[in-house]
């Protein structure tokens, strides 16, 4: 009976909200293979056994909101706060272009130094330099205006998860003054200015039930985002949520291969936090229907500043020796690292 409605989710890409949850809680070990069988066969539809890289840049461990899940947040005082410098972030692009890096990934907390003047500089610093590169930004919520002016001063893809798609459930993981709606409002934003546009949420979450995730499907099947960026929730110690559970491998990665067949073309990242949680994490992710890995590019120094969560890997690894690794762990299950700039394919 599951397996038909996997059957109506890959002919659909939705199913209605009772189904979702059918699907979210009743699917035994057959029903998980089959799932993840249809998902690779999709992903490979498209993609084959490309798996694109992102070179990402973390460029700012400034806060100036306080979500409770995540270790920069405003209120941890134990952060040492840093900031990479226009030449800084360019030093990181250029060894990222000698790697064979196409798309380079500036994310960093929401930190007002960057102002709209300052970020359009570094962007169209990268332009300049790597114009056949993606720039992709994922700094939070701005104004429309400032979206646009990113993208005009040459910015392609913006990186913005929902986080949830149920409102109460919104209100327990982040401060008062942030809201759903707004969140929203920056990803319809985002997508309208012509931004290829990348949502999507923690796994296992504090409060995150079935229903909650059954609305963060169907968002994401309204939304129609080209990026779908999910990872399992790591309690960080110095945040309200550090005794709580953290997101496990089995759901991330049954969730990555529902959201294949849920979009079929989209880019879905088989992310550092579940490389995180479990050694094979990734290699589970893309047997699942993940085609993206995003390797870290900040400088060395400042890697342990930027801990959204406890026990993040490669946090000592150059580079290079990421991407080689990275490369090994591809090849062992069939699948290739390219250096291709990898924009979403048409259906
Ligand atoms: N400030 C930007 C924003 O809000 O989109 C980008 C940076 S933010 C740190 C990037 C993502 O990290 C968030 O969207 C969140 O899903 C994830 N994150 C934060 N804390 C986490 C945790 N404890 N476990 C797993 N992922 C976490």
């Amino acid at each position: 009976m599951i397996q038909t409605l996997i059957e109506q989710l890959e002919a659909e890409h939705i199913l209605p909200f009772e189904d979702l949850i059918r699907l979210l809680t009743e699917a035994d070990d057959d029903d998980r293979a089959f799932l993840f069988q249809r998902a690779r066969a999709v992903t490979d539809r498209y993609y084959g056994h490309d798996i694109y890289t992102r070179g990402l840049i973390e460029f700012t461990n400034y806060c100036k909101n306080d979500c409770l899940y995540c270790g920069i947040r405003r209120s941890n005082r134990h952060v040492e706060r840093y900031r990479l410098s226009e030449d800084d972030i360019l030093a990181c692009c250029r060894e990222g272009r000698k790697l064979g890096f196409s798309t380079f990934v500036l994310q960093g907390g929401e930190d007002p130094f960057y102002t709209r003047e300052r970020m359009c500089h570094i962007v169209s610093a990268i332009r300049e330099h790597f114009p056949e590169c993606a720039i992709t930004l994922s700094i939070g919520e701005k104004s429309y205006d400032d979206y646009l002016a990113y993208y005009k001063a040459g910015a392609n893809r913006y990186l913005l998860r929902h986080e949830t798609a149920d409102e109460l459930h919104y209100a327990k993981l982040h401060p008062p003054e942030l809201s759903l709606k707004n969140r929203m409002r920056c990803l319809y934003d985002l997508k309208a200015i012509g931004y290829q546009t990348g949502t999507g949420f923690m796994v296992g979450s504090p409060g995150q039930t079935p229903q909650t995730l059954a609305k963060d499907l169907l968002f994401i099947h309204k939304l129609q985002p080209e990026m779908i960026g999910i990872g399992p929730f790591i309690a960080h110690h110095d945040t309200p949520f550090k005794d709580c559970a953290n997101g496990t491998l089995d759901m991330t990665v049954f969730l990555i291969a529902v959201l294949r067949l849920i979009r079929p073309n989209a880019l879905i990242p088989a992310t550092t936090a579940l490389g995180t949680i479990h050694p094979d994490g990734r290699k589970m992710g893309v047997l699942a229907g993940a085609n993206v890995v995003m390797p870290n590019l900040s400088p060395l120094n400042v890697r342990h500043q930027y801990t959204l969560y406890d026990n993040k890997i490669y946090m000592d690894a150059e580079a290079a020796e990421s991407r080689g690794r990275l490369k090994e762990e591809m090849a062992s299950i069939g699948y290739r690292i390219t250096d291709a700039r990898g924009d979403m394919k048409p259906l």
